[in-house]
């Protein structure tokens, strides 16, 4: 048996993780959870698995709310966090808050030495410089819950030679607009925007998906995660969402890991550490099926010159770059800016700065502050 601390419990990979977990339940005991909002499902969730600890993020705290009455035993400084994720029976951490906010639990586990299933992106682009290290000097296991980077894992298992690969192929939908050129994004609402055609997902991550952000940051993870050259990473446009990415390697053979668009198969192989988990999923209809691809749509090159640039440099770029994109997409969320802006705010902010190296998380923080800083100037100019 398990136990796994679950941050992000209340997101749409909390509900994957839970679903999982609810069809594993010989083998993981949800020993805590974490959330920013939504008390009323938290309390749904400690109902049903009696967590022993739930973590909730300090300023969302509504002590009114049925759960401190069931409750009494509620964590709310970064010091309970801290202390419930390094505590010596917790086995798996998940880390699947959203944003930037998730980077000091995805530190606390790895500082701890624990295993880790990353879904937070965000922390590995930001602080990747701090975290991989620190990784390894820890021995925790860092284990891919994103869909593009667990079937990377799956294709190539860690402790293998990175020499045998050729290259990695990171598929992505293509997110709504696919078939937009970049003049016709100017008409488009945050209506349109949050209609992904293949994943249900958070908020945040489906704009990400829109502007194709988010697969600057699957790039940025990947090169991370993988510590593969940018230029052996490709990005191709698969609309289908079956295959989620594909590892080329020297000798010619291209392996692809593919099912139907569900979190629960990339969090299923990764809470199983090395083994199959079984879980209720819908078979692939291959007769069926049209798999095709296509390059990355046009006009949205400069977002991945500026994340090729992140991994070839490193250092803050990370941080401004991940913290520009928040910025952007919580005033396009808040109707402040259009969807193209989005696009500006990130270029403005990501050239104002030049490249400096990081030594510690406090640095990281530090640039993410400054980026904040200048993105919001840079949305001002635009108004
Ligand atoms: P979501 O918005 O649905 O859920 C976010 C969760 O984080 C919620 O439980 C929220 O309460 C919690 N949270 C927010 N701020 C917090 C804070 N300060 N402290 C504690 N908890 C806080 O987001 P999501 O779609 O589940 O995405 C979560 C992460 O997983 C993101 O980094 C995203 O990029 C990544 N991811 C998501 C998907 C997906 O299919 N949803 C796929 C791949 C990767
Ligand atoms: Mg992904």
């Amino acid at each position: 048996m398990k136990n796994v601390v679950l941050l992000g419990a209340t997101g749409s990979i909390g509900d994957s993780c839970l679903n999982v977990i609810r069809q594993n339940k010989e083998h993981f005991h949800l020993f805590g959870i974490g959330l920013g909002s939504n008390l009323d499902k938290a309390q749904q969730i400690a109902k049903e698995f009696s967590p022993e600890h739930i973590f909730i993020a300090e300023s969302h705290l509504d002590k009114s709310h049925d759960l401190f009455q069931s409750h009494s035993n509620i964590l709310n400084t970064e010091n309970e966090l801290q202390a419930l994720i390094q505590d010596p029976s917790v086995d798996i951490v998940i880390s699947a808050i959203s944003g930037f906010a998730g980077l000091k639990a995805s530190y606390f586990a790895i500082d701890a030495g624990k295993t880790i299933l990353i879904a937070n992106k965000e922390s590995i682009v930001a602080a990747g410089d701090i975290l991989m290290p620190l990784a390894q000097t820890k021995n925790s296991e860092i284990i891919p819950v994103d869909s593009e980077h667990n079937a990377i894992h799956q294709c190539f298992p860690p402790h293998r030679d990175l020499k045998e690969i050729s290259k990695i192929m990171i598929t992505a939908s293509g997110g709504p607009f696919r078939e937009k050129t970049f003049k016709e994004l100017s008409g488009v609402t945050l209506q349109d925007a949050l209609k992904h055609p293949t994943w249900s997902m958070g908020t945040k991550i489906t704009i990400d998906s829109a502007t194709l952000v988010n697969k600057c940051l699957e790039l940025i993870e990947a090169h991370y995660l993988f510590q593969i050259p940018e230029s052996q990473i490709e990005i191709v446009v698969h609309p289908q969402s079956i295959i989620h990415s594909m590892v080329t390697f020297i000798d010619g053979s291209t392996i692809a890991q593919m099912s139907n668009p569900n979190m629960e198969v990339p969090i299923a192989n990764a809470l199983g550490l090395d083994q199959r988990l079984p879980i209720n999923f819908e078979v692939i209809d291959f007769p069926g099926l049209n798999l095709s691809f296509e390059p990355i749509s046009d006009g949205r090159d400069v977002i991945f010159e500026m994340a090729r640039e992140v991994c070839n440099k490193k250092g803050n770029l990370g941080v401004i770059f991940n913290a520009s994109n928040e910025i952007a997409v919580d005033a396009f969320l808040t109707k402040k800016i259009d969807f193209v802006d989005i696009y500006q705010v990130i270029q403005r902010t990501f050239n104002h700065f030049s490249c400096s190296k990081v030594n510690t998380l406090d640095d990281i923080f530090d640039y993410d502050k400054q980026a904040r800083i200048q993105a919001e100037k840079v949305i001002k100019s635009l108004n």
